[in-house]
């Protein structure tokens, strides 16, 4: 964890214009700077920094936060990753809070087990490029491979000297300890006791990054032909290594996942690299593995749609039909492509070019109920009991998928591929989903479900969300809660010592917060419902928020949030805004108006839609319902007129 004040010290020191100018140029337009978005495709620069608010906004696709939102945004970082980034930026040390000499101890380990695992990279790329072994045995085999030496330069690559004891010497000699190298597993100490001896000599080394960067583990190819020796030999289990939780490549790919909105997967390590030399670059690798759930939930972060390239003669394709099973359950997209015999994506790409490849994959992409039929279906013609088992064998796949939508879809298109009864398709899914539903449940809580909420699909049309109700007006109100919320005051009651009411004055972010909890309103919105929650957690303390306070904030969804409407006042809802005559610019003396204005809209329009829920019950209800329907409807109707007998400046302050 890192501390409140160490916050607060990189977010004074990080300048808006600063962060984001190394990442892109800005040019001077008034008070505040302009340039061309990183985060979508323009030619006409949208993109403003405003160095007095400490923020930006690209009015085109709508991003803006703090510098540490555009880090995480930019970077793909996490927030404490993003505040470590610019601390380093700015040279601010990083004081860690409340960690117990446990945690400090564990932390340490890791950094110097990241330290040790960087200094190795060194060596191997040095002695690749500067040793005479290097350059007679490492770089011409990846130049055999048709790496070129950008490519071995980008991507770290090494090699690892014959000599056994190699690294280990060079790395004591620099004060690394001897069991952090054997704690990466970089080094091995020997049976008799003899001190320490290199994993990978002799071998072609491929560093292995984490998200940030940082090398983690290692990858090492032999050099020799001689069958007994492994091909590839790979760093074990460490505390900064967890194989099931990494994806080769992830560092070098992400900002193109986005950017193409898909992630390829693919075998190995050569596949990844041979693919960013041909201009590929949204591509990771399992390395040797099946995908975990981690690894998808980590491509989760950028995408929601994966295609897996799968060699020719690969023997474990059917082993890899649990892959797209783990890839649909988690709700994401998937494609396949399956490549001709003998190709993998490293070979194809040499022999193709890029942009062949390119198309090729485009071509090539089938869901998987195209691969899987595709794969299938000529071992099974005229075997009807054969069919039958390929038809249930999908049918449990989709019934993985968790949105309804997509099952849809799908079951569709198998009905049309393997000509079956859609309806039957349809019954069947909901027999697996019913299976697989109280499969993961209690005896007991399997009979509580009621009726409605068997996860069952239906044949309809599926209907179009309805719009949210409230979300103008409750936009409305927490814009006014971060934008003036400290900035102006307005009449109120509160409850004197002796319990009379007295006339006093309180800020607006008061006003709004104690009027919608008197009320015991909530926002249908989620994150105005946060925001309003994280005022009330200051409004609680004696502190007023103001806009630094929704801007800095560290969840960045809320500061997110604040940087797009602080900088954007007239682009809100236009409509709204004319229809109440409410001004952005208003003077003080009408923010008061202004926000009673806003929660008088809000409640009304809850009230009404309150109250004709009740009116439509009432009509199904039985009479004894009805009563206590109808004293509900009383009570509904009550509040309303108060509130609509322009009875907004009763908020009581307890
Ligand atoms: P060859 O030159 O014989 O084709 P290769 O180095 O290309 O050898 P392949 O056997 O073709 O290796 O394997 C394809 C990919 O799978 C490679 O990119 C490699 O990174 C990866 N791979 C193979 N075996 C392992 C392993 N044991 N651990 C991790 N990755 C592996
Ligand atoms: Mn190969």
């Amino acid at each position: 964890m890192i501390d409140r004040q160490t916050i607060d010290k990189i977010f004074e020191a990080a300048r808006i214009e600063e962060v984001v100018g190394d990442f892109v140029s800005l040019k001077k337009r008034g008070a505040n700077l302009l340039g061309l978005c990183p985060f979508h495709n323009e030619k006409t620069p949208s993109f403003n920094v405003s160095p007095a608010r400490g923020i930006y906004k690209c009015f085109g696709c709508g991003k803006g936060g703090n510098p540490v939102n555009f880090i995480m945004e930019h970077e793909h970082l996490t927030y404490p990753e993003a505040l470590r980034f610019l601390a380093r930026k700015y040279s601010i040390e990083i004081e860690e809070k409340e960690e117990s000499p446990e945690e400090i101890q564990a932390h340490n380990e890791k950094e110097s087990l990241m330290l040790v695992s960087g200094f190795a990279q060194q060596f191997f790329t040095e002695t690749l490029l500067e040793t005479e072994d290097g350059k007679a045995i490492g770089m011409p085999y990846f130049i055999e491979r048709g790496f070129t030496t950008d490519t071995v330069a980008k991507f770290q690559l090494g090699y690892s000297p014959e000599k056994r004891t190699a690294l280990a010497e060079a790395a004591v000699a620099k004060g690394y300890k001897p069991e952090y190298l054997e704690a990466t597993g970089l080094c091995i100490k020997r049976d008799d006791g003899g001190g320490i001896f290199d994993r990978f000599a002799g071998r072609v080394m491929f560093p292995i990054h984490n998200v940030s960067g940082r090398v983690i583990a290692f990858g090492g190819r032999t050099l020799k032909t001689d069958k007994k020796v492994a091909k590839y030999v790979n760093s074990p289990e460490s505390p900064i290594y967890h194989k099931s939780n990494v994806l080769y490549g992830i560092y070098f790919a992400k900002n193109k996942i986005v950017s193409n909105d898909n992630c390829l997967m693919v075998e190995g390590y050569t596949d990844v690299i041979s693919m960013h030399q041909a201009g590929i670059e949204n591509v990771v690798s399992s390395s040797g593995t099946s995908l975990t759930v981690e690894q998808i939930r980590l491509i989760k972060r950028y995408t929601k749609n994966i295609t897996i390239l799968y060699d020719g003669d690969a023997a474990g394709i059917k082993a890899s039909f649990r892959g797209i099973d783990l890839v649909l359950e988690e709700g994401m997209n998937v494609k396949v492509v399956l490549f001709p015999e003998g190709d993998d994506p490293d070979s194809f790409s040499k022999k193709v070019g890029g942009e062949e490849l390119q198309e090729f994959i485009k071509k090539e992409s089938k869901d998987f109920i195209g691969f899987k039929t595709g794969l299938l279906l000529k071992d099974i013609q005229n075997d009807p009991i054969a069919k039958a088992g390929l038809i249930r064998e999908i049918m449990e796949t989709i019934s993985l998928i968790p949105d309804a939508i997509s099952r849809n879809v799908y079951t569709t298109e198998c009905s049309r591929i393997m000509n079956v009864d859609e309806q039957l398709l349809i019954s069947e899914l909901n027999k697996t989903r019913r299976k697989n539903f109280t499969k993961n449940l209690k005896e007991e809580e399997a009979q509580q479900i009621p009726e409605s909420e068997e996860p069952y699909d239906h044949p309809q049309p599926v209907t179009e969300k309805v719009e949210q109700d409230y979300e103008e007006q409750e936009r409305d109100i927490i814009r006014q809660l971060i934008t003036f919320g400290d900035k102006a005051v307005m009449p109120a009651k509160a409850l004197n010592e002796a319990g009379e009411e007295v006339d006093i004055l309180i800020t607006v972010a008061e006003f709004i917060y104690h009027d919608l909890t008197a009320d015991n309103l909530h926002f249908d919105n989620l994150l105005y419902q946060l925001i309003f929650n994280e005022a009330g957690k200051a409004i609680e303390k004696n502190i007023i928020p103001d806009e630094k306070y929704y801007v800095q904030n560290p969840d960045g969804r809320i500061s997110g949030f604040a940087a797009g409407i602080i900088s954007s006042p007239y682009l809100l809802s236009p409509k709204w805004l004319d229809k109440h005559k409410i001004h952005t610019n208003l003077e003080e003396g009408k923010i008061s108006l202004s926000v009673k204005k806003s929660l008088y809209s809000l409640k009304e329009k809850k009230l009404l839609k309150l109250l004709s829920e009740v009116e439509e019950k009432i009509k199904t209800a039985t009479d004894d319902e009805a009563m206590i329907l109808q004293e509900e409807h009383i009570r509904l109707d009550g509040i309303k007129r108060k509130i609509s007998a322009d009875e907004l400046g009763r908020v009581v302050v307890k």
